[in-house]
Formats: C-alpha cells, structure tokens, sequence
C-alpha cells in the first residue's frame, strides 16, 4: 500500500469550502431570506444536466466509446461536463481508464486498498495533476472539439457551473440563491453522488459477474449516480451502454442512450450478448463451488452441459461473423435458442447450489 505524500491544496480548498459555503448559505436563504421553486427547479435540472452528461457523456461516451453520438451531443456533455468541476474530458477519462486497468493496485488512481475515504475524495486532496501523461487518451485528444474543452477547461466549468445559475435565477430576482442553490449546493450534491461509485461502489453490494475485483452492484448508489451503481457489471463489461442490465434496473443514463438513438443522435450502441452475462455468473459461481470442493454428480454434469453450450454458442457466433446476408436471420435465431437453452441449463445449475448447505 502507498499513500501519496503530495497534497493538492488547490482541490483540498475547493472540494471544503464548496459544501461548507453550500450548506451555510442554504440554511441562511432559509432562515432569512426564501428560495422560490424556480431556483430549486433550476437547480435539479442542471444537477441532471451535469450528471448525466459525466455518467452518459464523460464516462459511457468518451471514456469507454460504448456508443457514438452526433456532434451536438458531444458538444452538450462537454458543456455541462464542465459544469459538474470533475475535470477536463481528457483528465476524466485517463484517470477512468486507469481505474479499470489497474483496478485495486496502487496504480488505480482511487485505489480502494487505500480505504474508503481515499476513494471517496482522498485521491483528488493528493492528485499530482503534473503525473498525469494522457496516453490512454490519444483517441480522445484527436477530437478537436475534446481538445478546445480540455485547453479552456476553467473558463468552461466556472461559466457552466457556477456564471449560469446565477445569471439564469436573476431573471427572477435570486441572483444570490441561484449561485448558493443552483450553483454550489448542486456542485455538492453531484460531486459526492459521483464520489459514491469509487468508494461505496467497491465496498458494499453484490459480486454477480466477477468475484475478483472489488466492485459491486449497489442499487442505492444507482439512486444518486444516474444508474452507475451496478458497477461489478460495469467493470465486467465496461464497453456496454449499459450498467443496470435488467428492464428494472434504475439507469437513467442508459435510457438517455436510448432515446438519444432513438431520436438519431447517437448510434452503435454495444450490448454484451446475453451468454456473455451468464457464462460470468456461472464461471463466477464455478469458482466458489471449487473452492467449496464441491463437486456432486447432479452438479458437475450440469456444468459440463453448461460449457458445451457455451461452446456451442461461441461456434454459432463464428460462423455468424462469416455467414452470407441470407444466413444471417438463420444463425440469429440458432443463437437465440441456444441462449435460452444455457439459461434454462444455468437456473437448473442455481438451483441445485441452493440445495449446498455450504454456499447457502
Ligand atoms: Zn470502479
Ligand atoms: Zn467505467
């Protein structure tokens, strides 16, 4: 374990003056002045603004490229991206893509073996900017319009961020409400729901897909990040669009996608295949049942027809790359129905795990 010495005094006073200056001015507009339902309207929407262009902007967009948008949109989540003071597209995205390749090493740049709250906020009060050498990011930096962002980054997120909410709330006479409200107490909000998905998103939850990293699915963090909170899955799948993958699943910014391709706006939106999902709950199960030394007849011929068809599937799936126009419906369906036969065989599996008193 390494903790950096170097302090960042730049990030330490504004990351505690913000919600010390947020909270107080909140409770003081409350106490002795008022705060019209304009000012909160307008400080939800641009809270939503902000969040969803780092959630389906920063993060989906730009750092994993799990799907392409038109310009418009790019030039909106690098606009209200800003807004949100988490750093230029460049800077978001390089310290992102090393937080999954290096994920719980002392080169994961929130790194949480170093403890939760270094996760947390920890990281930014210690973050040597000079370190950072952008290499993971030369896709990126050929985008000239991520360029112009990360160049006048500043003027950006204090124009965005902080400039429009108060000059937006003194069309209505709450100039100072618009910039403590809308402005900071929105900062706050955003900054620490985001927080949440390095610190309590690699603490508490459910390990579904992968038990070797720290990461994990946490409904209650999906609340407040926009639908990041099922981030084992996302770390198991990162260039899905989506991270909640269920119909059920709360992730407004995997709807956003959606509608935004919907509305021809954005387009090649990646979707793992569904046996993609299962082989890593089963693979993920398979390992803890042979750390059990668990291995009962019933259990293991279900698992080797679980990997023929896996098997099977992954053939159906080379052939399809290879199929003629007219093969392709016929191997779309071969791969359809072998799906939902691994299904079926994997609930057969689960259900015989519950019957093992040592994994129950
Ligand atoms: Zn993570
Ligand atoms: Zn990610």
């Amino acid at each position: 374990m390494t903790t950096s010495t170097y302090r960042n005094w730049q990030n330490i006073l504004f990351f505690i003056t913000v919600p010390l200056l947020a909270i107080a001015g909140t409770i003081w507009l409350c106490l002795f002045s008022s705060i019209s339902w304009q000012t909160w309207t307008l400080a939800g929407v641009l809270l939503v603004c902000g969040g969803l262009s780092i959630t389906a902007g920063y993060h989906r967009l730009f750092a994993h490229r799990t799907y392409q948008a038109a310009w418009p949109v790019q030039l909106f989540f690098a606009l209200f991206g800003a807004s949100a003071f988490e750093g230029s597209v460049l800077e978001w995205s390089t310290d992102h893509r090393n937080h999954h390749r290096y994920t719980d090493t002392p080169r994961d740049p929130y790194n949480i073996n170093q403890g939760f709250w270094y996760a947390h906020i920890g990281w930014i009060f210690t973050l040597d900017e000079s370190k950072r050498d952008f290499t993971n990011v030369a896709d990126l930096q050929a985008n000239p319009l991520l360029r112009m962002q990360h160049r006048y980054y500043t003027g950006f997120a204090f124009t965005m961020g902080l400039i429009l909410p108060t000059v937006i709330a003194a069309c209505w006479g709450e100039a100072l409400a618009g910039f403590i409200v809308a402005g900071l107490l929105r900062l706050t909000i955003l900054h620490h729901g985001t927080f949440c998905i390095n610190s309590l998103c690699h603490t508490m939850g459910s390990r579904r897909y992968s038990k070797t990293s720290s990461a994990r699915d946490n409904w209650l963090s999906a609340f407040v990040t926009f639908g990041e909170g099922y981030h084992n899955y996302h770390h198991q799948f990162p260039r899905d669009y989506r991270n909640g993958v269920r119909f059920y699943h709360f992730d407004p910014s995997k709807w956003t996608i959606y509608l935004l391709a919907r509305l021809k706006l954005a387009s090649h939106l990646y979707r793992t295949p569904d046996y993609h999902l299962i082989q890593a709950r089963f693979e993920s199960g398979a390992h803890q049942l042979s750390a059990a030394g668990i291995n009962s007849p019933i259990i293991v011929q279900l698992q080797e027809a679980i990997q023929e068809c896996i098997a099977k599937i992954k053939h159906l799936e080379a052939a399809y790359a290879e199929a003629t126009l007219k093969e392709l419906k016929e191997y779309q369906v071969k791969i359809k129905l072998a799906t939902l036969e691994l299904l079926h065989l994997f609930r057969q599996w689960k259900k015989q795990l519950a019957r093992v008193p040592a994994l129950s």
